[in-house]
C-alpha cells in the first residue's frame, strides 16, 4: 500500500523546479476541516454532495464572521492541501508517463496549493458547519469560506 511519501516520488515524465523555500503568503487559517480521509488515497478525487457528512471548524475569533450563513443551502470552501509537494509543473496522474501542466490539472501538487469544494450546508451548529460534498484529508487547513456565486441573494434574508 503506497504511502503518501511514495505518492510524491516523481513518475516517469513529471518535472519538478527548483522552486525554492515556499515563502508562505502569510495566510491566516481561520479552520479546519475534520473529515473520514487519513490518507490521500483513501480521499475522492472530487466531493460530491451526497459524499459523509463533514465538520468544519471555525476558530475564534472567525467563527463570529458565520452570521447569516445559514441561509444558504450551498457554500464554497477554500483550503489549504497542506500535505502534498509544491514543485511540479509537469504532472503524471496516471503515472504512465504521459505530462499534463499543473495548471490544467485539478491536482493537489501546485505551488499554492488551494483546493476549492462547493458544498452542501447541511447545518451550522456554534463555530462548526457540517457540509457533504468534501474531498480533503481529516485535519486539512481551512482558508476561508464564501456563499455560492450562483445564490448571492440568499434565499431567506439572514437572521438577527
Ligand atoms: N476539490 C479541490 C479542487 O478541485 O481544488 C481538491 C481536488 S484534489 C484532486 C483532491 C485530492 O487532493 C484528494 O483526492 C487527495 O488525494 C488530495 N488531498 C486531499 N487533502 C489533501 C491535503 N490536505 N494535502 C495534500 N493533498 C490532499
Amino acid at each position: 500500500m503506497p504511502t503518501d511519501r511514495d505518492r510524491d516520488a516523481l513518475r516517469p515524465g513529471e518535472v519538478a523546479v527548483d522552486a525554492g523555500a515556499p515563502g508562505d503568503a502569510r495566510l491566516r487559517f481561520i479552520g479546519r476541516i475534520h473529515t473520514p480521509w487519513a490518507t490521500r488515497d483513501d480521499c475522492p478525487r472530487q466531493g460530491r454532495m451526497d459524499g459523509p457528512e463533514c465538520r468544519v471548524e471555525v476558530f475564534a475569533p472567525w467563527d463570529a464572521a458565520l452570521k447569516g450563513l445559514e441561509a444558504y443551502e450551498t457554500v464554497e470552501l477554500l483550503y489549504w492541501l497542506d500535505r502534498g509537494r509544491r514543485d511540479l509543473v509537469l504532472q503524471s496522474p496516471k503515472s504512465d508517463g504521459v505530462t499534463t501542466g499543473t495548471f490544467a490539472l485539478r491536482s493537489p501538487v501546485r505551488p499554492n496549493p488551494i483546493g476549492t469544494s462547493l458544498v452542501r450546508l447541511v447545518k451550522v451548529s456554534g463555530s462548526n458547519l457540517i457540509v457533504r460534498g468534501l474531498d480533503c484529508l481529516d485535519g486539512t487547513p481551512l482558508v476561508d469560506i464564501k456563499p455560492d456565486r450562483c445564490e448571492f441573494t440568499p434565499k431567506a434574508p439572514p437572521k438577527g
